[in-house]
Formats: C-alpha cells, structure tokens, sequence
C-alpha cells in the first residue's frame, strides 16, 4: 500500500486481543483456552490473531473447516488445531497429516475419518491415528450426535481404534448469552449423560462445552476446554460488563471538502436537504466497503474530533458527512467504529441500529477494498 492513508482500513489493535485473550484465560483458570479464529478470526484476520492468542496463553486454536486449519499450520503455527464443520468431501488424511483434530456427529462422519487415517497410513507407513471430538447434540439441534444415536456413536468409536483416537467430548449451547436461560442447564444435563455414555463405552475423554458467553458467566461448564470467539475479539456477548477491548477500529479519511447552501439536498434521491449552510465532507467508503446502506441517515462518523452525522444515502464507494461550520483538513482521519473510548461509534452501535449482533459486523470486514494494519502495543 503506498498511500500512508489508505481509502479504507481496519486496523487491529493486537495489544487489544492479547488483554483479553488473558482476561479469558484467568477466568476459565481451571480449563485449558481455544481461541476461535473461525471466518478469518472474525474477520480480524485468522494468522495474526492465532499469533497473539497463542501469545497471550492460547493452546489451542479453532476453525470451522479442515482448509481454515490447515492454512494455519502451514502458516507455521504450532498449538493444537481444531476443525469442527467439514463437508463429506473433506480429506481427513491431511488432518492426520498434519495434526490437526477433527470433530464428528454420526457414524457416517466416523467412517470418513477413520478412512482418513487409513489413506495417511498407506502414505506414511506410520502409525497414523485420526484425533476425534464426538460432538453430541444437547439442544441447539443443529450439527453434533441427537442423543437418540449417542450411544451407538460412542460404541463405534471405541471400537475403532486405534485408527481413531476419542480425544474429547463437546457440545455447543444455544443460549448461553442469555443468563439464566433455562436451555443451558437442559443442555448441561444432557452433556452430562453423554459423558457418562463415553465412559461407560470405555473411552476416556476430556470435555468442553463453553463458548464466551459460558466463560464469563457459568464457571461450572468450563471443563477442559473453553472456546472463546467474539469475547477475544473485544465484543461482549453478556449483558454485564467486562474488562473487554474491542481489537477492531474501522476508518477512512477526508478526501474532499465543500461549502453547500441552505437548501441544497444531497446524495442519491435528494433524501437529505441543508437547514443552513454548512460543509461537507466526502470519505471515500461506502455499501463495497461494508458500511451498510440502510444506515443511510442514520449513522455518525468521528471526525475532527467528534461525533458528525452521516447525510443523504451512503453510496457504493462514498459518504457524506455534514461538519456544520467546521471545515476539517482533507486527510483528516475519519473513524466509522472502532473501541468507543473516546465516543467514536461501536460495532455493537453499528448491530443495535441494524437489528444484528456485532458477530456480522466485524466479520463482514473481511473484503478485498478493505486494507487490513495490525498494530502493536506502542505503535
Ligand atoms: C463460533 C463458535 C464458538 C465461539 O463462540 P463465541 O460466541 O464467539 O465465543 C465456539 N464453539 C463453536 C462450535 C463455534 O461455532
């Protein structure tokens, strides 16, 4: 990139995931953590915030795909990788290959992955051996083993060893950030009866269930293993505060500015008309860039050191921003969300006025116009 100031940048505070992939890690000090890199790391970008979780205590790391993990390890990443939503064309001998643990919900998958660890044995001659999560169904009802199928799941898998080594049990929970949701200690119950099952079918697996919301809120279903996401990444899933800090700052910069008379309306469809005369300030960012459209009229930007409403439509590579009689330099930075401490707005602003959550947010960032800076603690 050669412009000091690129036309659209999200910059990722390291320091940022460090705090509180450490802050996760204390409060789940009993369980081992595995940070959630998933999506490109919620689109923070998967590598760079593997590195810092790792740094920062991680000693594991998930994805949802065999490819996402893979990329990881041939990145040069050394902790324990784990895959949890593979399609039946995935080639498990490469999670053998290169050591990465796999998850599997029905006999069909256990097939596969036993297969995969006998393909990686023609290959190496070794003693290769698939590393299995059973992932058992509690009541999200979406992947993972329905109860009903549990206990033939486990039997099979026992049984194939040692091409296939139960490692772990798991679950997911439908409604952890919602404290007190009933749902959570239904699914609890069931995690437990399945462990049981496990055990009593001859296998001796460690257990993880919790994902962010979880850690912060029900110390009792750390187990293990905790699977942290959108908490690592600064988002708060509960309703009570936290120490967190939002690694994500998303900003573009002024390129032009213009006097405007009362009267004159602005943007596609005229939808904003000047009380006054006033100054504009046009950012070059828009709906390509991930600033969604119908925020149109109802957004603010941080801008010469406050909060400024975005007017008119947002377009598909520029918005306007009406700066009253202030008349910001061109080059000015403008911050479209990022950590909210000095009250710029926030991803989670961003979700409130679109009726999402801050997941699709950031996670939408990752595009090919956005210029992706990491920063370091003191840089
Ligand atoms: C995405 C995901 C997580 C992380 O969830 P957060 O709410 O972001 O902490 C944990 N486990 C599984 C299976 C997931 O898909």
């Amino acid at each position: 990139m050669s412009a000091s100031f690129p036309r659209a940048e999200v910059v990722i505070d390291l320091s940022a995931i460090r705090h509180n992939v450490a802050l996760l890690a204390s409060r789940a000090a009993g369980a081992e953590t595995m940070a959630v890199v998933k999506a490109d790391g919620y689109g923070h970008g998967a590598l760079e915030i593997g590195r810092a979780a790792v740094e920062a205590g991680a000693t594991w790391l998930g994805t949802c795909s065999l490819d996402e993990a893979l990329a990881l390890r041939r990145a040069g990443i050394g902790v324990r990788l784990f895959s949890w939503l593979d399609t039946p064309e995935a080639d498990f001998s490469l999670a053998v290959a290169e050591d990465i643990d796999v998850a599997v919900s029905s006999l069909d998958e256990l097939a596969r992955v036993a297969e995969g660890a006998r393909r990686a044995r023609d290959f190496s001659g070794l003693s290769a051996i698939s590393r299995v999560h059973l992932k058992i169904d509690t009541g999200l009802w979406r992947n993972g083993c329905p109860p009903a199928e549990w206990p033939a799941l486990v039997q099979a898998a026992a049984a194939a060893k040692p091409l296939v080594d139960v490692v772990a049990i798991w679950s997911h929970l439908a409604c952890a950030d919602e404290p007190g949701h009933p749902s959570v200690d239904a699914q609890a119950k069931r995690f437990a009866e399945a462990y049981d099952l496990a055990r009593a079918a001859g296998l001796n697996p460690m257990r993880h269930l919790a994902n962010s919301a979880a850690v912060l809120t029900r110390p009792e279903l750390h187990f293990d293993l905790v699977r942290t996401g959108i908490a690592m990444y600064g988002l708060n899933p509960v309703p009570a505060a936290e120490e967190l800090r939002p690694a994500m700052t998303f900003r573009s910069s002024v390129v032009l500015t213009k006097r405007i008379a009362a009267g004159e309306s602005v943007s596609y469809g005229h939808t904003w008309t000047a009380g006054r005369d006033t100054t504009l300030a046009l950012v070059p960012v828009g709906y390509a860039d991930g600033v969604p459209r119908t925020l149109s009229g109802r957004m603010d930007v941080w801008l010469a050191g406050r909060r400024r409403p975005v007017v008119g439509r947002v377009c598909m590579d520029q918005l306007i921003v009406d700066c009253g009689d202030d008349e910001p330099a061109v080059g000015s930075e403008v911050v479209l969300f990022g950590e909210g401490t000095f009250g710029e707005p926030t991803a989670r602003e961003w979700a409130d006025k679109l009726g999402t959550i801050d997941y699709e947010i950031v996670t939408s960032m990752y595009r090919p116009r956005i210029h992706r800076t990491y920063l370091e603690a003191g840089s």
